[in-house]
């Protein structure tokens, strides 16, 4: 058959099925702060031809939906768009921030409750029509939610992630590049455990010009001693809060870190992240999902790297995961029974 193609010129429609070539696609389940400001980074970065959002608030995706068309034109061709569940199907990577914030009075767990019932209605939706992508989750708490997705999906452990602490690791590598006065580029340092209160920057294995912080500082003559380490882990740990007192929400960091993940995914890079996922018995730690180094490529978490930590971390890592264990045995059991997901 001939049909028309750009500039007017006839050419032959070969029917390769399945074969054809097809645009990328990102599905977005929440197209609230973090979900639209994910859109739009990755709009600009030009990785995919397809962005869904979809959000029980269907107005407000199609409202996000059209302010970030409408940049298309001076960025990058893609195509935005408010969709629906059935919208996720063929999307390489499904990203969930649907959530409700902490309400006045109510604790950590009541959220944790609500957020998870939420998840047992968003999660089977997205499998019902994608059974192959992977699932990256944002909502907080966001270890708890993405073990949550990973039981109710039924899907491997590599194919659902947790943002976790890339956001975290992102934090302590700015402030420590901004202390030193480098390219926090060329600041290798991580965040691991939690994403809260709980969570653990190792900086025993700090590294930068291949030398360990100690060393590096001896060299160059600065001094971060022990009282400034702790100022900067604070102010790692309480970002969040001070940005929400000030701004109300957190978003721009976060919705790079969710590009950062997907580009990871979707180019193959074999990426180390402290994405969230299924410890594999590191430090006696199992059936949890925290934050480690983890390779990302095209499926998922390729493998969890184990750290050489000192004492201290170690033990702060331990407590991070009882922390987390505690959450999950108060949860109700459907939140976690549903799929049973596979390691
Ligand atoms: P928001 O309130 O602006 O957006 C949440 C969106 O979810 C809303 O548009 C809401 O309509 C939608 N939603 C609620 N229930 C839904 C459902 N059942 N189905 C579909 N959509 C539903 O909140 P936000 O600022 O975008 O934050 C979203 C989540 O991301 C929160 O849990 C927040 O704590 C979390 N967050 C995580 C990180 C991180 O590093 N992981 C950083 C910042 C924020």
């Amino acid at each position: 058959m001939l049909v028309a193609a750009g500039r007017g010129v006839a050419v032959e429609n070969y029917d390769i099925g399945p074969h054809a070539p097809h645009p990328r696609r990102v599905a977005v389940v929440g197209a609230g702060n973090v979900g639209a400001t994910f859109a739009y980074t990755l709009v600009l970065n030009g990785l995919v031809g397809e962005i869904v959002l979809i959000d029980i608030d269907r107005e407000r995706a199609e409202g996000e939906a059209m302010d970030i068309s409408h940049a298309v034109p001076l960025t990058n061709p893609v195509r935005v768009w408010a969709g629906d569940y059935s919208d996720c199907a063929g999307a390489d990577v499904v990203v969930v921030t649907a959530g409700t914030a902490q309400r006045p009075g109510e604790t950590r767990l009541d959220l944790v409750k609500r957020n998870a019932e939420i998840f047992g209605h968003v999660i089977p939706n997205i499998t019902q029509h994608n059974e192959t992508g992977i699932l990256l989750i944002a909502t907080n708490p966001v270890d708890v939610l993405s073990y949550v997705a990973w039981k109710l999906s039924g899907f491997p452990s590599r194919r659902v992630i947790g943002s976790g602490t890339v956001l975290d690791t992102a934090r302590f590598r700015y402030l420590l590049s901004d202390l030193l006065d480098l390219d926090a580029r060329n600041v290798h340092a991580y965040v691991v455990g939690e994403h809260g209160d709980s969570e653990v920057p190792i900086w025993s294995l700090a590294n930068i010009a291949g030398m360990r912080l100690n060393e590096y500082c001896r060299r160059v003559q600065c001094d971060v001693g022990d009282d400034l380490r702790a100022h900067i882990s604070h102010q790692v740990r309480d970002a969040a809060y001070e940005v929400i007192e000030r701004k109300g929400a957190t978003y721009y960091a976060v919705g790079m870190a969710l590009v950062r993940i997907v580009e990871a995914i979707l180019r193959d890079q074999r990426t180390v992240l402290t994405v969230s996922n299924l410890v594999p018995g590191y430090y006696g730690i199992e059936d949890v999902y925290l934050s480690l180094p983890a390779v990302i490529g095209r499926e998922g978490v390729e493998r969890v790297v184990e750290l050489a930590l000192g004492d201290e971390e170690l033990a702060a890592l331990n407590g991070c995961a009882q922390v987390l264990h505690t959450v999950l045995a108060e949860l109700p059991d459907q939140a976690v029974e549903a799929g049973d997901g596979a390691a």
